[in-house]
């Protein structure tokens, strides 16, 4: 386990207005660290995805759901980003993380596919009836070009 050398961990009603809030928060945890903008907007999605998650799919939309967001500055110039909820959770997390595969008849599927593209590690677990726990870390600097 790599060192925690900051953090901060906060929990917020499962309503959509606080999608904007949790990518701003990301946002500027992530500061303390020299991102470019490109990178800084990837946290951005990666962040709002896992949240926007955990809102529509894990309590649907129900707003008495509480989502808990975890940041950490690690060791190593890592930065970590836990999204849980207690919501319904997943019965197959490997076909929801397939691209394209979705739940909703309009969504397109592709938020896990964003977290896992623009984040160096994707790691979700759950259980049915539960909840859901995304954790997302990505190593500054970003590789050029990925
Ligand atoms: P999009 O993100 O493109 O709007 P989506 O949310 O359906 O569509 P993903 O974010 O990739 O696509 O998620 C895939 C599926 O995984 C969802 O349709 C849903 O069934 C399930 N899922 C994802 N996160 C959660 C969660 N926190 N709780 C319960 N189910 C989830
Ligand atoms: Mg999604």
């Amino acid at each position: 386990m790599k060192k925690r050398l900051n953090w901060v961990k906060f929990q917020f009603a499962a309503r959509p207005e606080n999608i904007a809030l949790a990518r701003v928060a990301a946002a500027s945890f992530a500061s303390q660290l020299d991102w470019n903008l490109a990178d800084l907007d990837e946290i951005k999605v990666a962040v709002s995805e896992a949240v926007s998650n955990a809102i529509i799919h894990g309590y649907d939309r129900n707003p008495e759901g509480v989502v808990e967001l975890e940041m950490s500055l690690l060791e190593g110039e890592v930065l970590e980003f836990i999204v849980r909820d207690s919501g319904k959770g997943i019965p197959d997390v490997k076909q929801a993380m397939e691209p394209a595969f979705s739940t909703l008849p309009d969504s397109m599927g592709l938020g896990f596919t964003f977290m896992q593209s623009f984040m160096d590690e994707l790691e979700v677990e759950s259980s049915p009836g539960r909840g859901t726990t995304v954790t997302m870390r990505k190593k500054f600097p970003a590789e050029a070009g990925v």
